[in-house]
């Protein structure tokens, strides 16, 4: 197909690059890699620098400094006098619906929305001792202090069931082992993921990477989850730009829908289900909003949300570790593109929620394909789009906006994307798409 009749596409001699495996291809075997194994390019591999300290209450946290701002941090104490963490979460099992839900009561006492001059991932001062230590940083990740899962987790449910009948595991508990972390993308309270810089966005890459080869490692840990809420409208109970990450004890039950569709579209065909709708998405064109050497990103065909893109490698990898370098360096511009491009639809801030889906640690990794969902509840300017009846009780999305509108409207806004073009001049990488 001629990019000249699709302007967002890369350009022919970029997409033949990419068919001769002009990225990726050196990185090691993608699919049969278990994370946390060795990877050449692994925690902070491309110039990050860790360290991992503790805090007042035993939590962990570990700063991921670039080379430029390269600092001792061993020396930094955490002043404050915190009691010791015992967070505690429970696990219930829905039998109805064969899923676990984590009963995290202590949440309830979690900071909601402080005052600027509070903000707990701001760097601490003179005035503020906050959850960071350090005057200044560039990422940070440490455990959340508001847990839903803890690898300190046991089982506290207390309530009585042993008047009913329970042989058949109607009232099954489990502790609810995992862990939760916090990333801080930035010290600057008042950015946003939107705006930071391609080698920032680098950077929080490898620490997702570090803390998804880490956490695998644990064997409580099946599954890894790296997300951002963004935006008070998402329920973000802080301000300051900064993510997630959950290492869950089980398999998620979205996770496990995919893997079953994926299974059963490989028995039948013998094909990947995901590298299958890339390929086509990739044909068809009307969907693709952002294309590049290794990433493609598309207004899924089914869109459930009014402002939804999902972004793929082009090449078939379980999780982020198994990124080469080349793809990490392609991700960070093509990632700041999608948003930049989701964020100029609207003439009003933009709540969304973007997710990692990755494989799971031990199972199906020859199924799962690494991708990002990223998607609004924004419809219009001071509209939102709320879960109510059908979504929320049946799970049953409307969606008010056709797929193909979405993604020509995220075609034809203008963002500022010079940055990113410069980037990818300097990385020598291959031209950065062709863009309107
Ligand atoms: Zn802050």
């Amino acid at each position: 197909m001629p990019a000249s009749g699709r302007p967002w596409l890369v350009a022919q001699s970029d997409r033949e690059r990419q068919a001769a495996g002009g990225c990726g291809g050196t990185g090691r075997s993608p699919v049969n890699a278990r994370p946390g194994h060795g990877s050449a390019a692994g925690a902070a591999g491309s110039g990050a620098h860790k360290t991992n300290t503790v805090l007042a209450d035993g939590r962990e946290l570990i700063y991921f400094d670039e080379p430029a701002n390269h600092a001792d941090r061993t020396k930094i104490l955490d002043r404050r006098v915190l009691p010791t963490s015992h967070p505690s979460s429970t696990l219930r099992l829905d039998r109805i619906l064969d899923e676990w839900v984590a009963i995290a009561g202590h949440r309830q006492t979690r900071t909601y929305l402080p005052p600027d001059s509070e903000c707990p991932l701001c760097p601490s001062n003179s005035t503020h001792l906050s959850e960071i230590p350090a005057t200044d940083y560039d990422v940070v990740v440490f455990e959340n202090r508001f847990p839903s899962f803890s690898l300190g987790s046991w089982v506290i449910d207390e309530v009585d069931n042993s008047g009913a009948n329970n042989d058949d595991g109607l009232f099954t508990t489990e502790p609810g082992f995992g862990r939760c972390e916090v990333v801080c993308f930035t010290s600057d309270h008042d950015a946003a993921f939107s705006s930071l810089t391609p080698a920032r966005v680098r950077t929080v890459i490898d620490a997702w990477v570090d803390r998804t080869e880490e956490l695998s490692r644990n064997p409580k840990i099946e599954q890894v989850f790296c997300f951002e809420n963004r935006g008070e409208e998402i329920g973000v109970t802080l301000s300051h730009p900064h993510g997630q990450i959950y290492g869950y004890p089980y398999i998620t039950p979205r996770t496990k829908q995919m893997l079953a569709s994926a299974r059963t579209h490989a028995d039948a065909t013998g094909r990947n289900l995901f590298a299958d709708v890339v390929t086509a998405e990739t044909q068809s064109g009307e969907r693709v909003v952002v294309q590049s050497s290794c990433w493609t990103a598309f207004v899924p065909f089914a869109a459930r949300w009014p402002l939804e893109v999902h972004l793929y490698p082009n090449r078939q990898v379980p999780d982020l570790p198994s990124l080469t370098e080349e793809e990490r360096a392609d991700l960070s511009r093509v990632y700041l593109e999608v948003l930049r491009r989701m964020e100029a639809v609207y003439d009003d801030s933009l709540p969304y929620i973007a997710a990692w889906h990755q494989a799971p640690v031990r199972v199906d990794r020859d199924l799962a394909y690494l991708h990002l969902e990223v998607f609004s509840i924004r419809r219009a300017p001071g509209k939102l789009k709320y879960l109510a009846g059908s979504e929320s009780a049946m799970g049953a999305f409307v969606n008010d906006v056709l797929p193909e509108e979405a993604a020509k409207l995220l075609r034809s806004v203008t963002p500022d994307i010079a940055d990113l073009i410069a980037d990818a001049e300097e990385y020598g990488a291959a031209q950065y798409g062709q863009l309107p």
